[in-house]
């Protein structure tokens, strides 16, 4: 999880300083808004957490390059996550 964290992380410094549009409020409040509707089966209202990635949803939410792991919603910011999601070697 925190590799994970640590490579987010690292993309959404790199979009700031790519200087990438920011996250619009209506479309951090729209990503909320799916993931406390619950309709994935992971979302952890009591501290606010997905249970399928470990993020903090406030936070992944407001993040311009981070993408529901479910295909929930997607980045604003093309992202290369093909690397989160290859096979340990
Ligand atoms: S990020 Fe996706 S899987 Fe996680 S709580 Fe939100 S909608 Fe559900």
């Amino acid at each position: 999880m925190l590799r994970r964290f640590l490579r987010a992380s690292a993309r959404e410094s790199a979009a700031a300083l790519r200087g990438d549009p920011g996250m619009p409020r209506d479309e951090i409040a729209r990503r909320h808004a799916l993931c406390r509707s619950d309709a994935c089966g992971q979302y952890l209202a009591l501290d606010d957490r997905c249970a399928e990635c470990g993020c903090s949803v406030a936070k992944k939410v407001a993040w311009r390059t981070a993408e529901c792991p479910l295909g929930h919603w997607k980045a604003l910011t093309p992202i290369h996550i093909a690397e989160d999601r290859r096979p340990p070697p």
